[in-house]
């Protein structure tokens, strides 16, 4: 029999980095290893936190870096995925080309695997999670922003310039009068379905509802801490208002799903991040309007799911990135 081989993953986020050694199944060895990343410390402490992010990882699975096959790293875009660089990301502020590949493969050396963390997420639910029975999948990530990942027969589709299925700047509205996004366009999936952009429009429904509203009540009483999920779980627990945002959430996210569907013809579209603590309900709105509104024949057999891995995607499929890095390696 084989032995057993062990793959470093860390998911580095703006505020924390993460990381596990995971087995050649997916299963992570312990609990992840966290530590704050604190971006304005600047990006030599960024590595080295990193790294040592890594050695308590290793040490958490009871192992040593010798029993390491590879490491794979996820970081936010901008970045340069063939060179191994972050770029410029808005959240890792004030770090530019930072050489994280080559930076981790020097340290530990070892085979090192550099990702998008959005990318990274959808392939962790590829290999272990939601849709380990597709063989093609699409991603949507909900957080503060809208991020995606497509992965086609075991390859992340990445692209030639690293911003692949960048599914939060799908444009569902015109550029004239759609929504202001993030990254200065109109009209983006991300200026609407986002959990800032679904408070904002909870917000501007609220101001002109006939009506009582528990959100409302909530809202007048607590104005500056609403939150997406408390929207989510005042829809569930009946409130109108509160369900037509979530039920307009849902249509917004179709129309990108279909847009992606008439692209790519997946075996399933995948829904993660933290608003999808809704569950079932959301889901299934969501697959409604997705019936209603995609190319009738693909429409008809895609499945609609919610990712099951939660925060531990990234650090799961960043580990999954080393494994396929050792993998084409073999058979090349
Ligand atoms: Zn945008």
């Amino acid at each position: 029999m084989a032995e057993e081989r062990y793959f470093v993953g860390l998911d580095v986020g703006g505020t924390t980095m993460k990381a596990a050694v995971v087995n050649d199944h997916g299963h992570p060895q312990s609990a992840p290893a966290v530590m704050d990343t604190r971006p304005e410390r600047g990006q030599e402490a960024g590595l080295e936190t990193m790294c040592e992010t890594i050695r308590r990882a290793v040490a958490a699975a009871k192992l040593t870096a010798n029993d390491i096959t590879a490491i794979g790293v996820a970081t936010p875009g901008l970045m340069d995925i063939k060179a191994g660089l972050i770029l410029d990301p808005p959240n890792l502020k004030p770090w530019k080309n930072v050489p994280v590949r080559d930076h981790i493969k020097g340290v530990f050396k070892k085979p090192t695997a550099y990702q998008n963390d959005a990318n990274a997420a959808a392939y962790g639910e590829f290999w272990v999670g939601a849709a380990q029975e597709a063989k093609s999948m699409v991603l949507f990530t909900l957080g503060t922003g809208v991020g995606g990942g497509i992965i086609i027969n075991d390859v992340i589709i990445e692209g030639e310039h690293s911003h692949g299925g960048e599914l939060g700047h799908l444009r569902i509205d015109t550029p004239d009068r759609g929504r202001i996004c993030g990254c200065g366009a109109r009209g983006c999936l991300e200026a609407y379905a986002s959990a800032t952009n679904v408070v904002r429009r909870a917000r501007e429904e609220m101001a002109c509802w006939r009506g009582a509203s528990k959100l409302r009540e909530y809202f007048t009483a607590n104005d500056d801490v609403l939150t997406a999920r408390l929207v989510f779980e005042l829809a569930i627990g009946g409130d109108e208002l509160a369900w037509k945002v979530v039920d307009d959430t849902a249509y917004y996210l179709a129309l990108g799903a279909t847009a992606l569907i008439a692209t790519v013809d997946p075996d399933m579209v995948v829904f993660g991040g933290g608003m999808v603590a809704a569950g079932e309900r959301f889901r299934s709105l969501i697959d409604g309007h997705v019936k209603r509104l995609g190319l009738p024949f693909p429409t008809k057999s895609v499945k609609i799911t919610i990712a099951s891995l939660g925060s531990d995607a990234g650090f799961i499929g960043a580990a999954g990135c080393a494994r396929l890095l050792v993998q084409q390696k073999a058979t090349d």
